[in-house]
């Protein structure tokens, strides 16, 4: 029997369509999607070293930037990026080559961009004595904090939250 007639069998069986399959289709195609939409704003020579440290562990540093189900590389409310745009150089390159525990836990207050935050262990003999890592937005110079995820700052710098 082939293939296509087991599943016309199974869904005859389940009463319905067969639902995982679209669903697993629909969640194949939204990871590629949003793994093109990083790339395409990564600076060129870049992509392939981001890609490829993707391919080698999705669970490597670029997992919450391709991410299904979240802003991608930038916070939900971010502001749509101009024609052209390209993540910073520095951002990439630190998320490429440095080999500290971090995670992406801070955002810009203006642009939206998720930078990363260090982690401090208490079992750390050698903590970080700062944790901060971009704490000026590599984008555009504007204060990065954990709130701004959840928001823009106001004009005056003081978060929308306050
Ligand atoms: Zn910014």
């Amino acid at each position: 029997m082939s293939t296509r007639r087991r599943i016309k069998a199974l869904e005859k069986k389940a009463g319905g369509s067969w639902r995982v399959h679209e669903f697993w289709e629909k969640l194949a195609a939204e990871v590629r999607r949003r793994r093109a939409e990083i790339l395409a704003i990564t600076p060129e020579d870049l992509r392939g070293a981001v890609a490829a440290a993707h391919d080698r562990d999705v669970h490597g540093p670029f997992r919450e930037f391709f991410a299904v189900g979240t802003g991608g590389a930038f916070a939900p409310w971010a502001p749509s990026r101009p024609a052209g745009y390209l993540l910073p150089r520095a951002l990439i390159e630190f998320m490429l080559h440095d080999d500290r525990e971090w995670w992406v836990g801070h955002t810009c207050g203006r642009c939206g961009l998720k930078v990363p935050l260090l982690w401090r262990s208490s079992l750390d003999p050698n903590p970080p004595a700062e944790l901060k890592v971009f704490p000026d937005c590599p984008a555009c110079g504007w204060k990065t904090s954990y709130h701004a995820y959840s928001g823009p700052d106001r004009e005056d710098g003081s978060p929308f939250l306050v």
